[in-house]
């Protein structure tokens, strides 16, 4: 396989941007080779510069739950791309979508369109404090929620990789309030509320962890974490960037069946355009403005393109509700293949991580005791066949409904090959 323009292109890039990319994870750092371009990709697959195809479990890091280039969706964005490509206003479709996201999520009272999960919750935090007036927020060792200042603390994703816990240019004040807990440790939490818990404005957390590789709830965990913010008049917020239309339908709030206060939406909520939203019980969206006194805005929200891509999305999902459990049996076949290596696999639904260590993996402790050496020596040997996964021990697996059998069963033969070489 060769990767000359890839190369080629990164020497270039590296000298632009940042390690030559525009967010730190494609940047390969951790398997220790430069990153694959990328040219196009359709359905379940994925072709880089040189014109290599990879059956993609990367999926564009969530959004792409239908695989890459839908025709539905792609057809819908060409249409809605002749009528302009923004007016900062408002537009019907804003509506529709608005509409039918509180239909899936009824939590979702009211809600915000922004551009990023970043944005997302960055936005539903500051409405939480608004609504509570407390500061403390709490949030989980190893939970991801984008790249706010407030938020750089024991983060996931690429800032667990880099080993960089906590980012340069981040004043101590701003990280002041932000209290960590112990992911799937209701002792942790609960510490913090006895101590702290009439500053809490709100927990937020992802209710399946994928951040730091896939760590699943334990039971009664997300059950406690309504009852203790309950208690405390704190708001819950439930990050389903990744796990809303993914788990199921209605996200991780459908599939446990319990109501957070707030939510986050980001990844698939935009089709594959650069779209999220925020929301909740009405109380709290009030506060927003131009009703409340917490400020939030912006010039591309509710994008109509993106807007139009989201809508497409869910649409598609909407009518083919079985991909959901026809997607879980896909991941199940990779998990089963994947613990023949030796690794420890956490999957829930269509989300799946194989961690190469001896330890149960249930927290961030656990997560971080894995082999990355191992990790990336496994990344090269099934990218070489074809696979693109994550260049990262610390990011999810990703099925699509555009993965076919025959994707699943190669996919499978490749990694049972790496575990009996
Ligand atoms: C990806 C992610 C974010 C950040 O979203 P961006 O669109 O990358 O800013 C926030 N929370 C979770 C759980 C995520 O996975």
């Amino acid at each position: 396989m060769k990767h000359e323009i890839s190369n080629e292109l990164y020497d270039r890039a590296v000298n632009l941007m940042p390690g030559g990319v525009n967010s730190p994870v494609r940047a390969f750092g951790s398997v220790g080779m430069k990153p694959l371009f990328i040219d196009r990709a359709k359905g379940s697959k994925i072709y880089d510069a040189d014109e290599n195809e990879y059956i993609d479990y990367v999926c564009s890091w969530g959004p792409c739950i239908l695989g890459h280039a839908h025709p539905k969706i792609i057809n819908a964005v060409k249409d809605a791309c002749d009528k302009g490509l923004t007016y900062g206003a408002p537009t019907e479709k804003e509506v529709l979508l608005t509409g039918m996201i509180r239909e899936i999520m009824p939590s979702m009272e009211m809600m915000r369109l922004v551009n990023s999960g970043t944005e997302a919750v960055m936005s539903a935090i500051r409405a939480a404090r608004g609504y509570t007036g407390r500061d403390m927020i709490v949030k989980f060792k190893g939970c991801y929620h984008g790249h706010s200042d407030g938020l750089l603390v024991k983060a996931g994703s690429a800032a667990l990789t880099s080993a960089v816990p906590d980012s340069d240019g981040v004043p101590k004040s701003y990280t002041d309030n932000t209290l960590i807990a112990l992911y799937n440790d209701e002792n942790s939490v609960r510490e913090l509320f006895d101590k702290y818990g009439d500053n809490i404005a709100c927990v937020i957390v992802e209710p399946v962890a994928a951040n730091m590789g896939v760590v699943p709830p334990k039971k009664g965990f997300l059950e406690f974490l309504r009852k203790i913010t309950e208690k405390y008049d704190s708001v819950l917020i439930f990050d389903e960037v990744i796990t809303g239309f993914r788990l199921g339908l209605g996200g991780a709030q459908e599939y446990f069946n319990i109501k957070p206060d707030m939510t986050t939406l980001g990844k698939i909520v935009g089709g594959g355009m650069p779209m999220a939203a925020y929301g909740g019980r009405k109380e709290i969206m009030e506060c927003v403005s131009p009703v409340g006194k917490v400020y939030q805005a912006g010039t591309l929200s509710g994008n109509p393109i993106a807007v139009t891509a989201g809508i497409a999305a869910l649409n598609v999902l909407i009518e083919n509700t079985h991909i959901y459990d026809e997607i879980a049996a896909k991941a199940e076949k990779i998990a089963d293949a994947l613990r023949k290596t030796g690794a420890y696999v956490n999957q829930i639904g269509s989300l799946l991580s194989g961690f190469f260590t001896e330890r149960e993996v249930v927290d961030y402790d656990s997560a971080v005791s894995s082999d990355t050496v191992k990790y990336a020596e496994f990344f090269k040997y099934i990218l070489e066949k074809g696979i693109y996964i994550a260049p990262s021990q610390y990011e999810a697996m990703f099925v699509s409904s555009a993965h076919t059998d025959e994707d699943i069963d190669k996919t499978c033969e490749i990694i049972k090959n790496f575990a009996a070489r």
